[in-house]
């Protein structure tokens, strides 16, 4: 049986591709690529040309067997998306899914990925995260969204495109008030830049500097504050539910 591969590629400094990565993809018979015109060009950097076939949200589902019957032939096979690790805001997961459930051997290659670089260096608390992906598109559903994350203690990430940045950080600065954030932008490319601030204050830099608003982003913000266990009226209150609860009191 081959063995399919789940290879991370770099997201915008070409020289972050591991060793491994580059091996693998000069060795394997087939690679299954979210976007083939994309891929050439890595393929085209590393010297190599090797078949590929495109595997992407509308026919990842549909791709299944054919990769499979791939495999059972003993053939191995590289998942690449665009950028960075496939599966994360990335297609893959049906692809895997599916494959293991079938017990085919998965392995992966890791390496780059936006949420894990930028979090790496943005100082906010990394024991505790909730990767959020993309926000809704909509307004209404965004706002909704960040109103069900804001008392959550996590740091919060999210990915955003530059179409959407403006917006979404207006959102979050009519739901989240002066909540700190951190804005990676470009990350291992030439104008890769950090921001820290509220909501607000990046949008007034957004609007005094353009540029700012041009790329590709990773939202971070700071959780909520923790409620304070040594908080006199929380202890009170604590006290009292216990009270309630030792005398049978349905609460
Ligand atoms: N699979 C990718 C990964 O491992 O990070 C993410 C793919 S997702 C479709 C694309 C989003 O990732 C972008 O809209 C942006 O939010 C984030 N991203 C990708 N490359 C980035 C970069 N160089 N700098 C900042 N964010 C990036």
């Amino acid at each position: 049986l081959g063995t399919l591969y789940v290879v991370a590629t770099p997201i915008g400094n070409l020289e972050d591709l591991s060793p491994r990565a580059a091996r693998l993809l000069g060795e394997v018979s087939l690679i299954a690529a979210e976007d083939t015109r994309h891929t050439v060009r890595l393929l085209r950097h590393l010297g190599l040309t090797v078949p590929m076939l495109s595997l992407h949200e509308h026919n990842e589902a549909a791709r299944v067997d054919q990769l499979d019957e791939r495999l059972v032939r003993g053939e191995s096979i590289a998942l690449v998306s665009d950028a960075g690790t496939p599966l994360i805001s990335d297609p893959g997961f049906v692809l895997v899914r599916e494959l293991r459930a079938r017990g085919r051997c998965i392995v992966p290659v890791p390496g780059p990925c936006a949420l894990v670089a930028a979090l790496s260096a943005a100082g906010l608390p990394t024991d505790r995260f909730l990767f959020q992906g993309f926000l809704p598109a909509k307004a209404g559903a965004r706002r909704q969204r960040l109103e069900r994350l804001a008392s959550n203690q996590e740091t919060l990430v999210f990915y955003e495109s530059p179409h959407r940045i403006r917006d979404t950080l207006a959102d979050i600065a009519a739901v989240l008030g002066e909540r700190h954030l951190v804005l990676a932008r470009e990350l291992t490319k030439s104008f890769e830049t950090f921001l820290d601030g509220s909501a607000a204050a990046l949008l007034t830099r957004m609007e005094d500097d353009p540029d700012q608003s041009r790329g590709e982003f990773v939202i971070m913000l700071a959780g909520a504050e923790a409620r304070h266990g040594s908080d006199a009226a929380s202890l009170e209150a604590d006290a009292v539910l216990e009270a309630l609860l030792a005398e049978g009191v349905g609460v």
